[in-house]
């Protein structure tokens, strides 16, 4: 199975690097692909550039077997729909099941994203959850998908839904980028690679 964790990464800190981690190895995934995205279609643009994000990333995950970087929304010109991003994985990988993993935030918003509804063509989907987290009443579609055990995501390509506890750390990017906004060390929230290459190009800096 491969793993598919999107995100802006600006920067990636370990928050995302800790639960990419954790889903790796209970899904037993062969590589879980960090995909950052270009013009993320919710929101406002990255203060970093693509390249930047990319090489915060490197990084980030230099020696951590099985996680690679991803880049093929950077690759392609305009806005960046999941639905496509499946696609061209789908196209690449025909037959291996496919995890798309989201933050139980982003599994709110679902039934906004562009085609939603194909995204379990190409995909299962996986929502990170805190642990402890109460599941609300999914509606009828959502339930019709849901699967109860890892197993079961490894009998289809696609095509279902799950829900898995992971340790979040309360650690965002935007509240690094103020951090450093305001002067403020954001040591011990990312790797120290990163905020080395942070500073050397002023980054996030007012
Ligand atoms: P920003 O603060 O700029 O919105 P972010 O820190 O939330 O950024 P993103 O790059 O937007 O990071 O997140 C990408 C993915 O990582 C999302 O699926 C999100 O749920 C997940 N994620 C973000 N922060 C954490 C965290 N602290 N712990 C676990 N997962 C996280």
């Amino acid at each position: 199975m491969i793993g598919i964790f999107g995100g802006t990464f600006d920067p990636v800190h370990y928050g995302h690097l800790r639960s990419a981690l954790e889903v790796k190895e209970i899904f037993g995934l062969t590589e879980i692909r960090l995909l950052p995205s270009a013009q993320p279609p919710h929101r406002e643009q990255p203060a970093a550039t693509a390249l930047m994000r990319v090489r915060m990333l490197e990084l980030a995950i230099k020696n951590q077997p099985g996680f690679v970087i991803d880049t093929r929304e950077l690759d392609r010109a305009g806005q960046s729909y999941m639905v496509d991003t499946l696609e061209s994985f789908r196209l690449e990988f025909p037959r291996q099941p496919l995890l798309l993993f989201i933050g139980s935030d982003a599994f709110k918003n679902l039934t906004t994203w562009h085609q939603w509804q194909q995204l379990f063509d190409y995909a299962h989907i996986v929502v990170m959850t805190r642990p402890g987290f109460k599941l609300q009443e999914l509606d009828d579609y959502f339930t019709a998908k849901k699967a109860n055990q890892i197993k079961e995501l490894t009998q289809a390509p696609a095509g279902r839904l799950f829900f898995q506890p992971v340790t979040q750390l309360e650690i965002s990017a935007t509240a690094i980028r103020e951090m450093i906004a305001e002067k403020h060390s954001p040591g011990f929230l990312l790797p120290e690679a990163v905020i080395e290459y942070i500073r050397q190009h002023a980054l996030y800096e007012k």
